[in-house]
């Protein structure tokens, strides 16, 4: 049935963005305006051996950028471990931003895409890379059109050479923002995570040593090269370093992608950012990191934001898409739909996360949270899933006991 109604949900899309409708395509600065502001010079300096590979990853790794598609790994740490591996090697980049609750990417792109199209030059330059795939979310269809259009524009002006930059795009599938699928994906195949180890760094896309990174990352490098590493390490607050995007929604004033501090907390980005609560909503909860990232109350507003500080309460902060909630909400249908999706997006591989979310989600539905069979089958979800979707599929239910126990009193 998945298999007919994704087809099904294919044909229209194609009919809707390859056929008779045209994307509407934004505002952006296109291949002359950013080379007229210096784009490229950063490229031109790592051709040249003026920046050697280790020194560009050395300053990547001063500025302290993580892998912002939600893992927050050490930019530069995973250029020197698949620079030291021999070739043929690959870069890949997620585009697929299936992440509920984020749009930061396409917001970038949709704005700037020679940010991101020279960091990825920079980026495969500095692992010598043979070739680029960007794997890009298919329901971007105006993202599709800029970047067709500009890798076009940089071919002909001589600027992509021997590396190319091949397009993959995506069909839909929330776990094909998973790494490992997302390889598969582009190797021709169902999108099934992978075992671990083997880490893509070492057996990646076609079985080479791989190097993946979401657009945001490779959006920053340009910046880091050219105003130092000092400059982006300085942005964060509380000692966290540099900028980061949040994809925010849900009951604030102002709604969008905010380029804030890391470090940040909930309450500032609030009221900082957002222009504070909606009329006649009163503050009550949010996801830090979409839907997989757990829920936490107003009482932890706060929390600095940012990788690793949100571990001790159950949740993280992953993609940085945070979804504010009021008190004309209810918990439980919020982790009720969060594990609709999980189980719809489940790629079936194994048992814990196919079965598993089935039954959670049933055990939601019914309405009376069994709290035994919930914490039997939160246990066996995450420690024998294979990947990241089975393993915190369970995490906004596990908040919800956790910090809204209000919601059960009749
Ligand atoms: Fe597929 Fe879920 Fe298993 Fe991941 S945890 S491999 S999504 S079935």
């Amino acid at each position: 049935k998945r298999a007919v109604d994704h087809a099904n949900e294919m044909s229209v899309r194609s009919l809707l963005f390859e056929g008779t409708v045209a994307p509407d395509i934004p505002q952006y600065t296109g291949f002359e305006a950013y080379r007229a502001s210096g784009g490229y010079k950063v490229l031109e300096r790592v051709r040249s051996g003026e920046l050697t590979a280790v020194s560009v990853a050395d300053l990547v790794l001063a500025a302290g950028l993580r892998g912002l598609g939600g893992a927050g790994f050490p930019t530069g740490t995973k250029w020197k471990i698949v620079h030291d591996l021999p070739g043929p090697k690959f870069l890949t980049i997620n585009g697929d931003e299936g992440e509920p609750g984020t749009f930061k990417d396409r917001y970038h792109l949709e704005s700037d895409p020679h940010r991101l199209l020279e960091g990825a030059l920079v980026a495969a330059h500095a692992i010598s890379a043979d070739r680029i795939y960007l794997y890009m979310r298919d329901e971007y269809p105006a993202v599709l059109e800029i970047l067709n259009t500009e890798i076009e524009a940089l071919r002909s002006a001589g600027i992509i050479t021997t590396i190319d930059i091949e397009i993959r795009r995506g069909a839909g599938a929330y776990i094909c923002g998973e790494e490992s699928a997302m390889i598969e994906s582009i190797e021709g195949k169902r999108g099934l995570p992978r075992h671990r180890p083997p880490f893509i760094a070492q057996v990646g896309l076609f079985g080479r040593p791989t190097l993946n990174h979401n657009i945001e990352t490779l959006f920053w490098i340009r910046d880091i090269v050219e105003k130092g590493p000092e400059w982006f390490a300085e942005q964060g607050r509380r000692g966290h370093k540099g900028f980061r995007s949040f994809s925010v929604s849900g009951r604030v004033r102002e709604p969008g992608v905010k380029l804030a501090p890391a470090g940040i907390t909930m309450n500032e980005l609030l009221e900082e950012y957002c222009g504070g609560m909606e009329d006649g909503h009163i503050f009550k909860g949010y996801l830090p990191g979409g839907a997989s990232g757990g829920i936490l109350p107003a009482s932890l507003a706060d929390e600095p934001l940012d990788f690793g500080t949100l571990d001790k309460h159950g949740c993280f902060i992953g993609s940085h898409a945070i979804v504010v909630f009021s008190d004309q909400d209810d918990m439980r249908d919020a982790a009720l739909n969060l594990m609709r999706f999980f189980k719809h997006e489940s790629c079936g591989q194994c048992t814990p996360c196919r079965s598993g979310t089935e039954k959670m989600e049933k055990l939601l539905a019914d309405g009376d949270w069994d709290t035994d069979k919930i914490a039997d089958l939160d246990a066996v979800m995450r420690s024998a899933s294979i990947c990241g979707l089975g393993q915190a599929a369970s995490n906004p239910v596990a908040s919800v006991l956790k910090f809204f126990s209000e919601e059960f009193e009749v």
